[in-house]
């Protein structure tokens, strides 16, 4: 170990900036932060160091660095882009036995800034000892994901209960035990989700029943987007972590249940067209059955749970056999989809509105409002539309629509199996036919279809033609 890894206690102390630029906006940012007094020398300051001398924030000696301002200051920071400067701050502060940094220069240094996660009162500092600032940024951004912003809520929350869980168990072996089961268990995901009042209401349970176990387990709704695992979410991810048992939708991409923890049994719950391996109502009471286990169940749907996905009935039932469940939308595939195939759904010339429905054939018709459909400069977007989709353009141009509206298929949108075609209303099912579109497929029509020649990104492994 090159460094000694320690928290300084700075509040009302003084601590010494030296330079008056970005970097060393950044530090006295960070000083301010962590409650120090920021003392800044520098001949001149940027705008943001301005700023903060205005508001009474910092205290600004306009001048060249010397020794004496190093007089009661803990810690100095030298952030000039003169080397001799720093060095000469370097070697004074050294002398006097005071901490000293010099920004990206680590040879110069006595200790080094750790690249942060602030979960305060949580704090997590990551340092690659002066070898590699960026690899210490990167791991930063990994546990991002892993570990919550509602971390420092947690620990704030759980220090109100302290006093009482002290009272209760005299014993600390006991009281570590308590906390150890409250902190994994479904106290810690309530206040995740913001259900705080649940949060108390258990803690407080849990403390009157100290030996029971409380077995209840969990369910966790969560979207998981349109099947491009960059597009999940840090809740959804750190959630796919820590399930038990995930029950997910043919919808769900390989490439995400991948990243699903490893010892996590795994449930398929079919919902291929007119091919559900398991009834809706079984799916519901599967849920139940597993959470009264005792399991933390992941609910794994496509897209968002909100948006066709039946995700309302399932917590229906679990509300209807108090399971505690709480629900992580996931990028829906209209917006998903669309974003990859470089269409926008609204845009200012060409389509103000946005309407979204299912194309879900019954007995060989659609069911929909098609004159609310059937308007200008409005775009539709149509989830399970593929069979339906001769029947769907045809009632658009019956109901209004001009036939040479542009309209696209996209199959496995935002995935390296990414297909787009582009047509009409009048050109769109022969198209797609002949394309051989295998769903999941997403349709898009309105004006705005136009705009995927100009704004197409995406360059899936697999083109349609080709390219
Ligand atoms: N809850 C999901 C939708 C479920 S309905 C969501 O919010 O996205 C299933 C329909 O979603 C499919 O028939 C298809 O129309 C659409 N869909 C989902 N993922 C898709 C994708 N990657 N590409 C194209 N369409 C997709």
């Amino acid at each position: 170990m090159d460094f000694l890894p320690i928290f300084l206690n700075i509040k009302g102390r003084s601590c010494l900036v030296v330079g008056g630029g970005e970097v060393a906006a950044r530090k006295t940012a960070l000083l301010l932060k962590a409650g120090g007094q920021v003392r800044v020398v520098s001949p001149i300051l940027n705008d943001e160091l301005g700023n903060h001398l205005q508001l009474g924030n910092i205290i600004h000696y306009a001048e060249a660095f010397d020794s004496k301002h190093l007089n009661n200051v803990v810690l100095v920071i030298a952030a000039t882009n003169e080397r001799s400067v720093n060095q000469y701050v370097s070697e004074s502060a050294n002398q006097l036995s005071i901490p000293v940094n010099v920004v990206d220069d680590p040879a110069l240094c006595s200790f080094i800034m750790p690249s942060i996660l602030d979960r305060s009162p949580i704090l997590v500092a990551i340092s690659s000892g002066g070898t590699s600032p960026v690899l210490a940024r990167l791991l930063r951004a990994r546990l991002e994901t892993l570990i919550p912003e509602a971390y420092g809520h947690l620990a704030t929350y759980a220090a109100k209960f302290r006093e009482h869980v002290k009272r209760r168990f005299s014993s600390p072996k006991k009281r570590r035990l308590f906390w150890e089961r409250i902190l994994q268990g479904p106290f810690t995901e309530m206040v995740f989700s913001g259900k705080n009042r649940s949060a108390q209401a258990y803690l407080l349970r849990s403390l009157e029943h100290e030996t029971d176990e409380l077995p209840c387990g969990e369910v966790y709704l969560v979207g998981a987007g349109p099947g491009n695992p960059d597009l999940l979410t840090f809740r959804a991810m750190r959630l796919m972590q820590q399930a038990d048992v995930v029950v997910y939708d043919r919808l769900v991409s390989p490439a995400i249940l991948d990243m699903v923890r490893r010892d996590a049994a795994r449930i398929y719950a079919g919902k291929e067209r007119d091919k559900h391996v398991l009834p809706q109502e079984s799916i519901n009471h599967l849920l139940v059955r597993l959470a009264k286990e005792g399991k933390r169940v992941l609910r794994l749907k496509g897209g968002d749970p909100f948006i066709f996905g039946r995700g309302g009935e399932e917590i229906e039932t679990l509300s209807q056999h108090h399971i505690p469940f709480q629900v992580v939308p996931g990028i829906t595939a209209a917006s998903g989809v669309a974003s990859y195939a470089g269409i926008p759904l609204t845009h200012r010339d060409y389509a103000q509105s946005c309407i979204f429905v299912t194309g879900h054939l019954k007995n060989n018709t659609i069911n929909l409002d098609w004159s609310a459909l059937a308007r200008p400069q409005q775009t539709i977007v149509i989830y399970m539309g593929l069979h339906g989709l001769p029947v769907l353009c045809e009632q658009l141009i019956t109901h209004g629509l001009p036939a040479s509206t542009p309209a696209a298929i996209v199959q496995q949108g935002t995935t390296h199996r990414q297909r787009v075609v582009i047509g009409s209303l009048e050109t769109l099912p022969a198209l797609a036919s002949s394309a051989n579109m295998i769903p999941p497929t997403l349709i898009i029509v309105g004006e705005v279809v136009k705009l995927h020649q100009k704004l197409a990104w995406f360059e899936p492994v697999y083109d349609l033609n080709g390219k």
